[in-house]
């Protein structure tokens, strides 16, 4: 920068000639001593001490430091401008204080960016002093001592830095002095917890909290801190306008020298999360009811779907009795006593099933209990029966090991391996040749076959159909199958047939297999559907085993 236009910084009215008259050798002898001793000190020290010329700060004295501090030699220095070096921009605020360094109050210390030779600039903290000719009052020159200042400028930075996301932070921050008194409020603290009104001086820590959080932080708080550990805990602020749910960390800070102990509260506003919270209850809520009358709709089709087999089961029944009774005078009780039974056992289960259909939808908890997997086929295979027979299908249980214990709800477990039955046996019945509106059954008092017996002479007419259930263990998951000789699948993404309302037939619901699909992931198992190799579909419902 060139000096000639700062001419307001350096209007001294000694001008580089008459500063050379001022270093004139009369006045350099008298000054010699003094100089000297300086000059010895200069030599030693680690801060630059150096000597200007008062109009454009011209080098004309630098102490070996100026090397360490600035990369020049001495002689290198000697004779360059100051202006030259400063930070441009740190010139204005040089020039503005300049007059007062010079002609005022003569001693200041000035903090500044200056040259490096290596063309980087470092920060020195200077402090100047004019020297004056003790006869005239002349200013001769300035004397300065300049001392690396990077470090502390970088910390001071540093700390600004700080202060600013302190201040910024959307946490509220509370300094707090060791008598407990509120010290520092920072931007969100002020907004929240002070009114327009108050001043720093009104808040008090007891204000801030409810009287029982406030005995909390002081008695368990403090304590804690005190002791070096960290404090948190959930609370309620009271704020200039409303009561604040926070989460708030007490820490316990050491002042230097004097090790006093200052506390910061740092407090996490709570109140969005806890009205999110409160949202996602509510929606849980919401889904949950929603949930409950969408089963409570799905129930009461399947009821439907499903109450309509016992039904015609007991009609089948009374109609094979009826039978009885038309070709023989008398009877016995020992001629009745199967179907009589039978009659009351599946009014039973259609009774039992209208009852746990009402209790799934009062309670949607899955019920899970260790069950025997045989007995319960076994008990379903009786069941299904009489549609079987109806339909000229025949039922194959292949399940017969005892140790297969699975942990399931057992009406829903019913309810699944019934709907695949069901339609096994419906979907056989299209292949049969036998009439599928032949209402009466072959044989009120057809036993379950068990595989063995296929062409079991209770049964009337050569079945052309099977359904066929069997299971495989495996990994802790015992897998269930249930297959049949019918058409197979009516597509090609089995997918397709979990779909509520998806049917094929024309009195048909389809809500038997999306139900029975989510009823099975409530027992933790899974149910698919495949085309077999030869014919027909089967389903697969897989199961934890109960260990
Ligand atoms: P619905 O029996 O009322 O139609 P489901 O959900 O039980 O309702 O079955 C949906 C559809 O899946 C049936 O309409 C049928 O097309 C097909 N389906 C189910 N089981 C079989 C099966 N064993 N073989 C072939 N198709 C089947």
């Amino acid at each position: 920068m060139n000096h000639q236009s700062q001419p307001d910084a350096r209007s001294d009215p000694l001008s580089s000639e008459a500063s050379e008259q001022q270093y004139s050798p009369v006045l350099q002898a008298q000054d010699a001593e003094r100089y000297r001793l300086l000059a010895e000190m200069a030599e030693q020290s680690t801060d630059m001490i150096s000597r200007h010329t008062p109009g454009d700060w011209r080098f004309i004295y630098a102490s070996p430091a100026v090397t360490h501090l600035l990369g020049y030699d001495v002689e290198e220095i000697i004779g360059l401008s100051a202006y030259d070096l400063y930070h441009p921009d740190d010139v204005a605020d040089f020039d503005n204080r300049s007059p007062s360094v010079s002609y005022e109050r003569g001693l200041y210390t000035h903090t500044y960016r200056f040259r490096c030779k290596n063309g980087h600039y470092t920060w020195l903290e200077s402090t100047s002093r004019s020297l004056r000719d003790p006869d005239t009052g002349e200013l001769q020159e300035i004397l300065v001592v300049s001392r690396d200042a990077s470090r502390r400028i970088e910390t001071e930075q540093a700390n600004q830095r700080l202060a600013r996301v302190l201040e910024r932070s959307s946490d509220l921050v509370i300094f707090v002095d060791p008598e407990k008194n509120v010290t520092y409020l920072n931007e969100a603290a002020r907004n929240n917890l002070m009114s327009d009104h108050q001043t720093l001086a009104d808040i008090s820590l007891s204000q801030l909290l409810s009287a029982n959080d406030y005995q909390r932080l002081m008695d368990e708080g403090f304590t804690a801190v005190h002791d070096g550990l960290r404090w948190h805990q959930e609370l309620e602020m009271q704020g200039a306008e409303r009561k604040i749910p926070v989460l708030l960390e007490l820490l316990a800070h050491q002042s230097l020298p004097e090790k006093q102990e200052y506390y910061s509260l740092v407090a996490r506003d709570l109140s969005e999360i806890r009205a999110a919270q409160a949202e996602l209850k509510r929606y849980q809520a919401e889904i949950s009811h929603a949930s409950r009358l969408i089963a409570m709709g799905e129930l009461a089709s399947s009821l439907a779907h499903e109450l309509n087999q016992p039904l015609t089961a007991i009609v089948n029944y009374i109609g094979g009795i009826r039978r009885r009774f038309s070709g023989q005078a008398q009877l016995s009780w020992k001629d009745l006593q199967f179907p009589m039974e039978k009659i009351d056992g599946t009014a039973m289960r259609a009774g039992q099933l209208i009852r746990s259909m009402m209790d799934f939808t009062r309670k949607q908890e899955v019920r899970k209990q260790s069950l025997i997997l045989k007995d319960v086929v076994q008990d379903l295979m009786e069941f299904c029966q009489a549609s079987a027979d109806k339909h000229h299908v025949t039922l194959l249980n292949e399940i017969k090991d005892p140790d297969w214990v699975v942990m399931a709800d057992r009406i829903q477990l019913e309810q699944i391996l019934l709907n695949l039955v069901m339609n096994g046996i419906e979907a056989c019945s299209q292949l049969n040749n036998t009439s599928a509106q032949d209402s009466v059954p072959a044989s009120y008092d057809a036993p379950v076959s068990d595989g063995s017996d296929i062409d079991h002479q209770c049964i009337k007419s050569e079945p052309k159909a099977q359904v066929v259930l069997s299971a495989q263990a495996a990994g802790g998951v015992l897998e269930i199958s249930v297959s049949d000789l019918g058409p197979g699948l009516p597509v090609d993404n089995p997918d397709q047939l979990f779909e509520h309302f998806f049917t094929t037939k024309e009195k048909g619901l389809g809500m038997g297999l999306a139900i029975s699909r989510s009823l099975a992931e409530a027992q933790g198992g899974q149910l698919t559907a495949e085309n077999r190799a030869e014919r027909g579909a089967c389903f697969r419902f897989s199961l934890p085993l109960s260990s």
